[in-house]
């Protein structure tokens, strides 16, 4: 059986961790925030005391944390506390495995330093939010090399439902970029087009039936209508809670804006969402949902 370890028990990390067990696999876990590890050692994870004592025996490394530097750090150390990070001590030819959203660059980079020191690494950042980390039906957009992706399949079919290859180290960060500058851009639409017609007298329930049947169609008018009361179960019919959140689209944004700036690459939709979702983050909305940017193209009366 395959030993993992497994860093970073927050929204995303903490269901994630809970499938491996799940699926049987042995799954040491650590967290800065300790009730978070209690909570995955009552489901039968081994609570690790310090990041070096989780990767001891693990074949397989996850990090789940909230940006590259955290990630960086717990793999290479921290200059400013002096720590080496996992990778001094880790079990020769383990495979690394981020699962996190963080630059493109930064995830190469990590390939670099960790195949140098003779072991595995992949990009696997995440579609599918909170409700699909519990619910073990993730999608994964991988990068890195055909063999490792092989290799830890089974690791992330135990967590989600698609696996993609996008391409070698860091493809896998940049297709989830573009992915979700697409989303923005496509929420702020449908909010744009449906607020237009409400102006005009159409039923903004109607509207989104007319345009799930025309050429406007697409997974917002779906599965996640931005517009209160046109659709039950979603954020935007409980005040723009839970869901995913402005800031997070906010970070995503500026990670898609950078990798636009490496190669002079022309968004200027991409950098309109992330402007109109800068400015909703900055008016107060950064923890709600982000179909809650349907609430900026609304006047307050
Ligand atoms: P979160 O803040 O809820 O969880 C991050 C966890 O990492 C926290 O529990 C924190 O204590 C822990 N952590 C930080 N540094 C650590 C370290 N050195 N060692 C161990 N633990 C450490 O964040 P989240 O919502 O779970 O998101 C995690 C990643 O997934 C982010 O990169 C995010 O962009 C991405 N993501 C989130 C969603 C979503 O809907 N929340 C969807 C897709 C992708």
């Amino acid at each position: 059986m395959q030993h993992i370890a497994f860093f970073g028990l927050g929204n995303m990390g903490a269901g994630m961790a809970a499938n491996l067990l799940k699926q049987g696999f042995e799954v040491r876990v650590y967290d800065l925030v300790e009730s978070q590890v209690d909570e995955l050692a009552a489901l039968g994870a081994y609570p690790a005391a310090t990041p070096d004592e989780a990767v001891k025996d693990a074949d397989v490394i996850i990090s789940m944390l909230p940006a590259g530097r955290h990630v960086s750090g717990l793999y290479f150390g921290d200059a400013s506390d002096h720590t080496s990070g996992i990778s001094s001590a880790a079990k020769p030819g383990s495979v690394f495995i981020d699962c996190s959203t963080i630059e493109a660059e930064t995830a190469r980079t990590l390939n670099t330093r960790l195949v140098d020191l003779g072991f595995a690494f992949a990009d696997a950042p995440v579609s599918g939010g909170v409700g699909g980390a519990k619910a073990g039906t993730l999608t994964f957009i991988v990068g890195g090399e055909a063999k490792t992706v092989e290799t830890i399949r089974p690791v992330l079919e135990a967590m989600g439902k698609n696996i993609f290859h996008a391409g070698d180290a860091g493809a896998g960060q940049v297709a989830k970029i573009c992915n979700n500058m697409l989303l923005a851009v496509l929420m702020a639409g449908t909010s744009e087009a449906l607020k237009l017609a409400m102006d005009n007298g159409i039923d903004a329930s109607v509207m989104s039936e007319i345009m799930k049947k025309s050429s406007g169609n697409n997974w917002t008018l779906q599965t996640y209508n931005p517009c209160p009361g046109v659709m039950e179960g979603v954020p935007s019919s409980n005040d723009y809670q839970g869901g995913f959140m402005v800031d997070l689209m906010n970070k995503d944004l500026n990670l898609a804006m950078a990798t636009a700036a490496t190669h002079q690459s022309v968004v200027p939709m991409g950098s309109l969402a992330k402007s109109l979702y800068q400015l909703h983050g900055l008016n107060g909305h950064g923890k709600k949902d982000f179909s809650s940017i349907f609430t900026a193209f609304q006047p307050k009366n």
